[in-house]
């Protein structure tokens, strides 16, 4: 039985109670971050293709929109429930903070397992989504892009189901979206590609070179796959990647082969059974991945998958959170005191945030970069929000998490103390 306290709300209001107390600000600051400012919950009856009605349940959480308009993803998966929600949304308050992004925090989902819908019935229930929460978001207000199991087909049909109820086109209302109708250039890997470079940051961080390095990753969605792509191209060596139904395992030194395996996902849905066609590797056990011996491991799929259970087994000398939340409280203390340095997740998997607001900039100015321009503006962004965070730490004697809500809260106490609401 696992004793970790495993609510993702409980978990992510422990750590702004942990850091408001660390930088001794007002108690308003704590009392108004605690609870989102509005969230909304509902039903989305639709036409399943044999002629039945189902009924799916949805929700949009506004967090806080103190320091811009509340900006999050939308995710679609069976486990979606309200207090996953209210986290999600609390940590994209904190996320958009710390790379000084003019955002504020929100978080969407509908509890359904998508894989188990057909194409049709997938964009009926995204449009009856946006029915729901029409008078809730626009384009100032709340901006919903991806999360997991949502991408770019689902963004558009999005972008247009809320074009159409409003009259004329507003592709600012999502991010994410194809480039075809108003996406940026770059949106699609940009979260795991923020994900490498924080890697490679912490590496330098650590001395170590980038050619020696092994990585491990856990989950192959649009995270982890561009995470693995880019640390590939890079010169580090991607040893192992697990999914939910099973991983592979590769012995040679040269690593897998992320383009093949990218290739091989598209086709089945899953990395099991790459093995088969390719040489030096085996198969694992989705478990696996957290204990092998890496230098580098990239928690990449979903919340609490390092807990006090397993946190001791890891070996790696550094991990970068690309999922949301994937380390408990607890284990996270254990990580601490064996000296494994965790870039969090509110600065690691930013990348994704940072260029969904190059979007929308670029929406509302009518006028598109190319990808050499995002690439550099997110380098920018992201480096020197990691430098900051580091800063915190050294001064603070903090770990990178404490010092990374430290820069975040400090910078929405400004935002609160200036527009007179403490
Ligand atoms: N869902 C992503 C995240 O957790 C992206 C959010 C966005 O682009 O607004 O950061």
């Amino acid at each position: 039985m696992n004793n970790d306290n495993l609510n993702p709300f409980k978990i992510v209001q422990n750590q702004l109670k942990d850091v408001c107390e660390t930088l001794g600000v007002e108690q308003e600051v704590y009392d108004i971050l605690c609870e989102p400012q509005k969230t909304l919950e509902f039903s989305i009856p639709i036409k399943m293709d044999d002629g039945t009605t189902k009924v799916f349940k949805g929700y949009r959480c506004q967090h806080s929109n103190i320091t811009g308009p509340f900006k999050g993803g939308i995710r679609y998966h069976q486990n979606v429930c309200l207090d996953e929600v209210k986290a999600l949304a609390t940590w994209m308050t904190f996320k958009v903070n710390v790379v000084g992004i003019p955002y504020g925090g929100g978080k969407g989902g509908i509890c359904v397992n998508p894989k188990e819908l057909s194409k049709h019935e997938l964009e009926r229930l995204t449009r009856g989504y946006i029915h729901a929460v029409y008078h809730f978001i626009g384009p100032d207000i709340d901006i919903p892009a991806p999360d997991v199991n949502t991408n770019g087909e689902i963004m558009a049909w999005m972008m247009d189901e809320y074009s159409k109820i409003a009259g004329y086109d507003v592709p600012a209302i999502v991010t994410g979206k194809p480039v075809e109708i108003g996406g940026s250039l770059g949106r699609t890997p940009s979260t795991g590609y923020g994900v490498a470079l924080m890697a490679k940051m912490a590496a330098e961080k650590l001395n170590l070179q980038l050619q020696d390095l092994r990585v491990s990753v856990q989950g192959f969605g649009n995270v982890g796959s561009f995470a693995a792509l880019t640390l590939q191209n890079l010169g580090a060596k991607v040893i192992a990647v697990t999914g939910t139904k099973g991983g592979i395992y590769c012995h040679n030194e040269k690593g897998l082969d992320i383009k093949s395996l990218m290739a091989y996902y598209k086709e089945k849905g899953t990395v099991k059974g790459f093995e088969k066609y390719t040489e030096d590797c085996d198969s694992i056990q989705s478990t696996d991945i957290l204990g092998l011996d890496v230098d580098v491991l990239l928690p990449c799929a979903l919340e609490n998958v390092i807990t006090s259970e397993n946190a001791s087994d890891i070996r790696a000398k550094i991990i970068v959170e690309g999922a949301n939340g994937p380390t408990t409280i607890e284990a996270n203390k254990i990580l601490n005191e064996k000296g494994i340095l965790i870039v969090p997740d509110i600065l690691a998997n930013a990348g994704g945030v940072t260029v969904s607001y190059f979007e929308w900039v670029q929406n509302k100015m009518g006028y598109y970069w190319t990808e050499e321009e995002v690439y550099s503006k997110l380098q920018l962004i992201m480096s020197k929000a990691f430098k900051e965070v580091c800063e915190i730490e050294k001064i603070h004697n903090v770990d990178m998490r404490t010092a990374a809500y430290m820069l975040s809260v400090r910078r929405i106490r400004e935002s609160l103390k200036i527009r007179g609401r403490i």
